[in-house]
C-alpha cells in the first residue's frame, strides 16, 4: 500500500509540502532500472563520465539559492548553513568529476607475462540518508559512486526528502542518463530495507544511529553485501590551560550548537583542565549567551530549531542535571531549544555518556594530560574531536592518543571534502570523501596476461 508524509516546517510547525512513499514493488522497480542503467554508465568514457559531473556541479551552484531555501523550510537550518551545503554537494562533485580519468591500476612486475590490476565499479549502490544534514551526506555518497561508474539508489530521511528530490531532477538537467542517479523517497523499513535484502545492490551506505546501523551490518551479512556506516559520536573538546582560553571558548558554542547540535561531529563533552576552568566558563558563559538561537531565514542565525516534536522530546530528556547556564530561543510554534552548558556529576551522567543530538553540551575538569585522552576515550564512539593548546608536542601527543576518526587542534572544523572521514569503534565502519573514497566504491581486480 503506497503511503505518504507530511514535511513539516520545524520552524513553525506548518506543513510544507506532502510527499508520496514508493511502496515494495516501487523500490523494486527502481533498483531494476539502476541495474539497468548501470550496464551503459560503467561504459560511458572516463572523460565523458567527468563531463557530466562536472555539469551536475554547474548545475547544482546555479540552484544553490533555490536549494538552499527548500533546506531552511524543510529542515529549519540556517541561511549560512544550508548555502554551505548546497556548495558542498557543487564542490563535492567536483572534486570526484576529476577522479574517472584517474582511476588509475597498477602493473605488478611478475615472472612469465604481465600483471595488471582495475578498479571496477560495484553495480548499484543504496544510500540511506538521515534527517540531520540531507544534501551533503547524501553528495558524499553519492559523488564518488557515481565518478567509480556504479549507479546509485538514494533514500532521503522521511523528515527531509525535499532538496534530495531537487537533486534528483538536477542531475537529468545536467545529462546524467535516466536510471543513473535515483531519489527513492519512502521508509526506512521500507525502501532503505530493501537496499539491504536486494541482492541486485551490491553496496549500501548508511549514516544515521548506532541501532539502526547495526541492523543494517546484521542484514549485509547475508549476501556479503559491502557496507559503510557512518554513525553517532560523543565527541570531546580538549582545552588545556596553555591554550588561548578566549579563543577555545568563542568557538566552543559553535562547535556543539551549530545546526541545533544535531550533528555526529558534535563536540557535546568538553574537557577543561582544571586550573583553566574558571576563565574558560566566563568567556563560555559570554559565548553561548551571544549564539543566535533564531529564525533560520535570518542571515544573522547561528542556529534554528530541532527537527521535529520526538528529537525535541528526546533531547529535552536531558535536561534534569545541573545546568550552569542556558542561551535564549524564541518562543512559539516550532520545535526550539534555547543552547543549555550541563555540569554533569561524574562521568556516568547519562549526558556524559550518551548522544544527544540537540543543543546540549556537558563540562568537566581534567588534571593533565594522561587524564584528558583517558576521559576521552571513555566511549563506544569515536567520530570527532578538538584539542586547544600551544604545545605542538602535546597537541601530536594527545591527537595520537585519542581514540577517533576526525581531530582538529586549535579548531573544531571536522568535514573537508579533500580528507577522510569516518568514525573508531561503535562510530562507524569505512571512511568518505578524501581522495581515497573511490576505493570503497571499486573492487580490485587482477589480470595476469602470460607471454606465451
Ligand atoms: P535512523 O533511524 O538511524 O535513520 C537514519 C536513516 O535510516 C533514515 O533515512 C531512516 O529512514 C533509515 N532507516 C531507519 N530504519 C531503517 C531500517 N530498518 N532499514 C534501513 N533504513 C532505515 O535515525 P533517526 O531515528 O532519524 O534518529 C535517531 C538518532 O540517531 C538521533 O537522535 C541521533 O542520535 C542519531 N543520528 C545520527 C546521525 C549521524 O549523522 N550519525 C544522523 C541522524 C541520527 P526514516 O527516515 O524513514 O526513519
Ligand atoms: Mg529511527
Amino acid at each position: 500500500m503506497p503511503t505518504s508524509y507530511d514535511v513539516i516546517n520545524p520552524a513553525t510547525e506548518e506543513i510544507v509540502k506532502n510527499v508520496a512513499h514508493l511502496d515494495l514493488a516501487a523500490t523494486d522497480d527502481a533498483i531494476a532500472r539502476a541495474d539497468k542503467a548501470f550496464h551503459t554508465w560503467r561504459t560511458i568514457a572516463p572523460g565523458e563520465r567527468a563531463r557530466l559531473l562536472r555539469s551536475f556541479s554547474h548545475i547544482v551552484t546555479e540552484h544553490r539559492e533555490e536549494l538552499a531555501q527548500l533546506e531552511i523550510t524543510n529542515s529549519g537550518h540556517t541561511r549560512g548553513n544550508a548555502l554551505w551545503e548546497a556548495d558542498n554537494v557543487a564542490n563535492t562533485l567536483m572534486y570526484y568529476a576529476a577522479a574517472p580519468e584517474r582511476l588509475f591500476g597498477r602493473q605488478i612486475p611478475v615472472p612469465g607475462g604481465v600483471d595488471i590490476t582495475f578498479k571496477e565499479p560495484l553495480g548499484v549502490i543504496g544510500i540511506i540518508v538521515p534527517w540531520n544534514f540531507p544534501m551533503p551526506i547524501a553528495a558524499w555518497g553519492f559523488a564518488p559512486a557515481l565518478a567509480a561508474g556504479n549507479t546509485v539508489v538514494l533514500k532521503p530521511a522521511e523528515y527531509t526528502p525535499l532538496t534530495a528530490i531537487r537533486l534528483g531532477e538536477l542531475a537529468l538537467l545536467a545529462g546524467i542518463p535516466e536510471g543513473v542517479f535515483n531519489v527513492l523517497p519512502g521508509k526506512g523499513s521500507v525502501v532503505g530495507n530493501r537496499f539491504v535484502t536486494h541482492p541486485l545492490v551490491r553496496k549500501v551506505v548508511f549514516t544515521g544511529s548506532t541501532a539502526v546501523g547495526k541492523q543494517i551490518m546484521v542484514g549485509c551479512a547475508d549476501q556479503v553485501k559491502r557496507l559503510t556506516l557512518e554513525l553517532g559520536g560523543k565527541s570531546s573538546n580538549i582545552i588545556f590551560a596553555d591554550a588561548d582560553i578566549a579563543k577555545a571558548a568563542a568557538a566552543a558554542p559553535g562547535a556543539v550548537f551549530d545546526n541545533a547540535g544535531q550533528d555526529c561531529c558534535a563536540r557535546s563533552r568538553i574537557l577543561v583542565q582544571k586550573s583553566a576552568f574558571d576563565t574558560f566558563m566566563e568567556h563560555f558563559e559570554v559565548a553561548v549567551k551571544k549564539f543566535r538561537c533564531e529564525d533560520p531565514n535570518l542571515a544573522t542565525a547561528d542556529m534554528g530549531p530541532l527537527i521535529s516534536k520526538k528529537q525535541f522530546d528526546a533531547v529535552e530528556s536531558f535536561l534534569d542535571e545541573p545546568i550552569a547556564f542556558k542561551g535564549s530561543a524564541p518562543t512559539g510554534p516550532g520545535y526550539w531549544m534555547a543552547p543549555t552548558v550541563l555540569l554533569p556529576k561524574n562521568t556516568s551522567a547519562r549526558s556524559w555518556r550518551e548522544e544527544i543530538f540537540g543543543p546540549v553540551v556537558s563540562v568537566m575538569t581534567f588534571d593533565d594530560e594522561a587524564d584528558a585522552i583517558l576521559m576521552a576515550n571513555d566511549s563506544e564512539y569515536g567520530l570527532s574531536g578538538s584539542i586547544w593548546t600551544r604545545d605542538i608536542g602535546r597537541a601530536l601527543r594527545v591527537s595520537r592518543g585519542v581514540d577517533t576518526g576526525a581531530l582538529s587542534v586549535n579548531s573544531n572544523s571536522s568535514v573537508r571534502f579533500w580528507t577522510p572521514f569516518g568514525g573508531f569503534k561503535q562510530s562507524g565502519l569505512g571512511r568518505e570523501l578524501g581522495p581515497d573514497a573511490l576505493d570503497s566504491f571499486t573492487e580490485v581486480k587482477n589480470v595476469f596476461i602470460s607471454n606465451d
